[in-house]
């Protein structure tokens, strides 16, 4: 499978000669006596700054909110899974805090690319990178790149939508898969490949993931862990949804619940452990049913190899146990899975931005409370992070607001004397022919996404899944 890139996007936007910001939903610009700032990133994480940064000034601040994407709210538009709408709703929250005077987006715009650090830093009074953590962990394991071995973060995307996956060429025609990894990522990637066509229905999936996903070929779901239960990284809510699927059962290994000493006391003290051991309990030893979908949780078993001449044919697996520090090890007995498509559920890692300082082995941007730290570990000035950029990819959507809420602390006092006055960014895009993309050009595409629901009879809304078809719902043909 292979993801489409985004087109450039002076390309993607042929003939767009201004910055677009005097028509946006909330353009106006601030008043010189205010502080502005610019946050690098519109999902939860640089909303929820914008959020604190309008609420612990009394609303005296110019946010702007950019995204590379023509839309807003990242991972809650392109991470959660299209089944789980509760916690979508949170964009509605988001949409709230974009919609204030105070705040502006500024989408198409890629920061490295368009604007650079040293342009936002002299036309802002301080800059916020939020820009999370969006591409795969590796496995570092030989027959990874073989076709048929995905990253959970391309599939996520693809089945989200998202314009940088709607080319990835999508084959479930194997009849068996394996997800590596035990985190809810993962489990969402189960959960969606097992559900029919029925049960997505209603959701936002793009119209040609559903035919995908409705004409799938996947009977048998192998999801691996290289740990053991009491040390699985999903939270039980999560997990119970599995148990819950009408069309497909769930089978945990009896052998792999007897636990050692260290996780039994693992699954007494700690409630999530204790929680997701309960429920894996209730489902070990299952007689086999016959219901056309079969998902078995396995534990102990690490990545070695991924199998395959042309494409993925198998997976090698070594028993592991743990030592006494606790880390995994190999008991160097191995089994072969057989299996078509293997998705790589390993975690997602922050990627480096342009001339910002970036702690390689940590993934995240070196930071004390929010404060970005040079190369002498001493705060530079005007530059904060937010999110998973600068805590590595943890917690729930949520855990972003009292993150960006400490941030902007940082920021507010780290303020000295009035706002200087600056160059205007609204001058510094258009001389570079960079058409922002609006907030009223967004509410285009979200109208657009309600009526394609509306005519293919689908739930509340259908994802415009190109880039092509975004373009084409806020710019007249
Ligand atoms: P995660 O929770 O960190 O899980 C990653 C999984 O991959 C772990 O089981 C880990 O095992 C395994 N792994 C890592 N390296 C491996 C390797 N080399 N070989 C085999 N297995 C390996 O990451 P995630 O699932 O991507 O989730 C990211 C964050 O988003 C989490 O905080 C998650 O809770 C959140 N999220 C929440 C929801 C929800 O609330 N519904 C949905 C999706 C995501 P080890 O533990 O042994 O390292």
């Amino acid at each position: 499978m292979s993801a489409a890139r985004a087109p450039k996007r002076k390309d993607q936007f042929p003939g767009d000669e201004d910055s677009g910001l005097s028509s946006g939903h909330n353009g106006g610009v601030a008043d010189a006596s205010s502080l502005r700032v610019a946050v690098i990133g519109s999902g939860p994480a640089g909303i929820y700054a914008a959020e604190a940064l309008v609420k612990q000034t009394d609303g005296n601040v110019h946010v702007d909110v950019f995204d590379r994407l023509p839309t807003p709210y990242g991972l809650v538009r392109y991470g959660v899974a299209p089944d789980h709408t509760s916690i979508k709703s949170i964009a509605r929250y988001l949409q709230r805090v974009l919609e204030q005077p105070a705040v502006r987006f500024l989408g198409g715009v890629e920061f490295g690319a368009d604007v650079t650090r040293d342009d936002l830093l002299a036309c802002y009074d301080a800059v916020i990178y939020a820009t999370g953590a969006m591409v795969d962990r590796h496995l570092g394991i030989p027959g990874e790149d073989l076709p048929g071995s995905v990253a959970a973060t391309d599939f996520v995307n693809w089945y989200c939508g998202h314009p940088d996956a709607a080319g990835l060429d999508v084959d479930l025609s194997a009849d068996s898969v394996a997800v590596i990894g035990v985190g809810n990522v993962a489990v969402d990637v189960v959960r969606v490949l097992a559900k029919s066509a029925d049960e997505l229905r209603a959701t936002d999936v793009p119209d040609a993931v559903l035919t995908l996903l409705g004409g799938s070929g996947v009977r048998r779901i192998h999801m691996i862990g290289r740990r053991g239960p009491a040390q699985a990284k999903f939270t039980t809510k999560e997990l119970r949804e599995l148990g819950a699927l009408p069309h497909a059962e769930v089978h945990v290994h009896a052998e792999d619940m007897e636990l050692d000493p260290a996780s039994a006391a693992l699954a007494e003290s700690d409630r999530h452990v204790r929680g997701n051991v309960a429920v894996m309990r209730e489902w070990a030893g299952r007689p086999v049913g016959d219901l056309p979908r079969r998902l078995d949780l396995r534990f102990w078993l690490r990545p070695v190899e991924i199998l395959g001449t042309d494409r993925v044919e198998a997976l090698r697996l070594e028993h592991t146990t743990l030592n006494e520090e606790g880390r995994v090890v190999g008991t160097g007995t191995y089994e072969t899975l057989p299996v078509g498509l293997v998705l790589r559920s390993v975690g997602y890692q922050s990627v480096p931005l342009p001339g910002v300082p970036f702690d390689p082995l940590a993934y995240v941007v070196p930071n004390d409370g929010g404060r970005v730290l040079g190369e002498d570990d001493r705060p530079l000035p005007g530059e904060y992070v937010t999110g998973w950029i600068k805590r590595g990819p943890t917690g729930v959507i949520g855990t972003n607001k009292a993150d960006a809420a400490e941030t902007v602390r940082a920021l507010l006092a780290d303020l000295t004397g009035r706002a200087r006055e600056r160059p205007s960014i609204e001058a510094l895009l258009e001389s570079r022919r960079v058409r922002a993309v609006t907030y009223d050009d967004w509410l285009g595409i979200d109208a657009g996404e309600i009526a394609l629901a509306r005519t293919l009879e689908r739930g509340e809304r259908v994802k415009l899944a190109g880039w092509e078809d975004l373009r084409n719902a806020y710019r007249p043909h």
